[in-house]
């Protein structure tokens, strides 16, 4: 076999997302020596563990394993919400905007953004507490659930701090709302700031949490809350098409998973070097607290074509160009795409 430069120099280098992280031969092997059960009509073992692990972790009563963020998301909202209910969240949060509005769709809900003014992903108390407004006559809207996100994606994987977590879930709650919190990335959130997952999750009603992201697993997130909350999103689930019979195959690589939070921490570097480089030839970048870092450009679709010819996948992100760090893109990776970049037409571009 020859050795072909100029494919090499043109390695994909892949940001668009830590989705891509793919099991290695060692998650395969224990997802292939899984003990599994029929995890609908009787129970699987491995997703029961995986569950009471995930529980534990979260610092949550009881957990529920689910194929996908989305699904962990939908189960939770239809759960909290009646038809009609209407529910803030955080402009941009993936239940707003990713989700196909399956919030109001299938929970029923209407949806109503909070702005960011407390910093990145998050409102102050005061601004959540004038949505919410006072209570009123029969004829009077109901709002009755705040759905947070931490990390928030669309900020660039910002992080809820705990004080303003707990002002936040003590605001929605003496206004009579409950809390979901959107925890795709509660990992990431727990390693930046150094504490335990269970702190950020203090006092909600629900959070869900993904395992497909940045840890390697193929498949699988959470959904957790109390034993009464679990019990009516496993139904849930099975309605949503969601029972997954010897699902311990997958539970398996989500144990795995939990084992490798903190592993985290250098996807949280390479960002912050990514950032610096980016920042150092002329682009408008902020500085990432975790894993995302997000590029303000003057056109967000030319910039995506130019990075693709230059082999580095991006995706589009808030009217941003998105950049994800993750296992699977290594410290050199991040050298080379800096390389590309500086040797790329940007100057041209504005940047
Ligand atoms: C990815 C993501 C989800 C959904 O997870 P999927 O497993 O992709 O369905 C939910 N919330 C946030 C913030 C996410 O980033």
């Amino acid at each position: 076999m020859t050795f072909d430069a100029t494919v090499s120099a043109r390695r994909p280098l892949d940001f668009r997302s830590d989705t891509l992280t793919r099991p290695d031969e060692h998650m395969r092997s224990v997802m292939a020596k899984a003990e599994v059960g029929d995890n609908v009509i009787d129970v699987d073992p491995t997703i029961r563990r995986l569950e009471e692990r995930a529980a534990d972790v979260l610092g949550m009563p009881a957990a529920l394993w689910t194929p996908s963020g989305t699904m962990a998301n939908l189960i939770a909202l239809s759960t909290h919400l009646r038809r009609g209910d209407r529910f803030l969240a955080p402009r941009g949060a993936h239940v707003l905007v990713n989700e196909l509005g399956s919030a109001a769709w299938l929970a029923g809900g209407m949806p109503d953004p909070l702005e960011h003014d407390a910093g990145p992903g998050r409102p102050t108390p005061q601004t959540l507490r004038a949505a919410v407004g006072g209570s009123g006559p029969y004829y009077t809207l109901r709002t009755t659930l705040l759905s947070l996100e931490n990390t928030h994606n669309a900020s660039g994987g910002a992080v809820i701090p705990p004080e303003e977590h707990d002002q936040l879930v003590a605001t929605a709650h003496e206004a009579g709302l409950r809390v979901h919190l959107d925890g795709a990335r509660i990992w990431n959130a727990a390693v930046a700031l150094g504490v335990p997952p269970a702190t950020l999750t203090a006092g909600v009603d629900s959070v869900s949490a993904c395992f497909s992201k940045g840890l390697g697993a193929p498949v699988g997130s959470v959904v957790a809350g109390s034993e009464e909350f679990v019990e009516q999103a496993r139904r849930m689930r099975q309605m949503l098409g969601g029972g997954v019979r010897q699902g311990g195959i997958l539970a398996a690589a989500c144990l795995l998973a939990l084992d490798r939070i903190d592993d985290l921490a250098a996807d949280h570097a390479k960002a912050a070097r990514l950032a610096a480089g980016l920042r150092e030839r002329g682009w408008d970048v902020t500085e990432p607290r975790t894993n995302i870092v997000l590029a303000g450009v003057a056109d967000v679709a030319a910039t995506l074509e130019t990075l693709r010819g230059l082999g580095i996948l991006t995706l589009p992100m808030a009217g941003k160009v998105r950049f994800v760090l993750h296992r699977d893109v290594t410290e050199d990776d991040v050298t080379e795409a800096l390389r590309r970049i500086e040797s790329g037409p940007f100057d041209k571009m504005g940047q």
